[in-house]
């Protein structure tokens, strides 16, 4: 295929750091602020900012209902932090009545680290990448995966200290197509997580 059309949700979050880092890759990275904008894109992102906010707005702008829709049809979708509260099934601490787009089986709990632990980095292994090798993980205000159903794979978990073992990086949907991060590798600059999404991205147009 030609380079993808990645749309980037930019009705809040840090809209402009994936733009960037997609098109580092070579995708077409463009912001979706409307249902029409939507319709045009390959493969989504859903940034880091706040979900309930997110959510809301998306709400406002006529925008949830449809992204519903393709991520259940099976469009591509990377969620970081609030993104990943987004694609959670369930979410754990969420504000009261707080929506979701969901399509991904799992518990996420909102602001997970605690309220002390605003934010922190650490490097974890995550699977999958190439080249492999840790991320440096920039984690702020983040949620973790609680528990994953069974089509989930987790791909990195935290190593040590108050968080250990928890998961914060799975793959799933009914056709493997969601992939989230409870970090910003957008932040860090590191483009394997990016890559590996755009990778998903042209694996599902090369089946259908
Ligand atoms: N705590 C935020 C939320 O609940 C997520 C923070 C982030 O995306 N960096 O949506």
């Amino acid at each position: 295929m030609t380079a993808p059309t990645i749309g980037v949700f930019a009705l809040q979050g840090d809209v402009r750091e994936h733009v960037q880092m997609l098109e580092s890759l070579g995708a077409d990275a463009v912001p979706v602020r409307r249902p029409e904008e939507l319709d045009r894109v390959d493969g989504l992102v859903l940034p880091g900012g706040e979900s309930t906010t997110m959510a809301k707005l998306a709400a406002t702008f006529g925008l949830l209902d449809p992204l519903r829709k393709r991520v259940a049809d099976g469009m591509v979708t990377y969620g970081t932090c609030a993104g990943m509260i987004l694609l959670a099934d369930v979410i754990e601490d969420g504000a009261a009545g707080q929506e979701t787009v969901g399509g991904l089986d799992v518990v996420v709990r909102r602001n997970a680290f605690g309220r002390q632990v605003d934010s922190f980095e650490a490097d974890v292994s995550f699977d999958g990448l190439e080249p492999a090798g840790p991320v440096h993980a920039v984690f702020i205000r983040a949620p973790w995966v609680e528990s994953c159903g069974p089509g989930v794979r987790e791909l990195a978990r935290v190593e040590g200290g108050p968080a250990d073992g928890m998961v914060v990086a799975v793959r799933g949907g009914t056709q493997g197509h969601l992939l989230a991060t409870s970090f910003h590798p957008e932040l860090a600059g590191d483009p394997r997580v990016h890559g590996l999404f755009l990778q998903m991205v042209k694996e599902r147009y090369e089946r259908s």
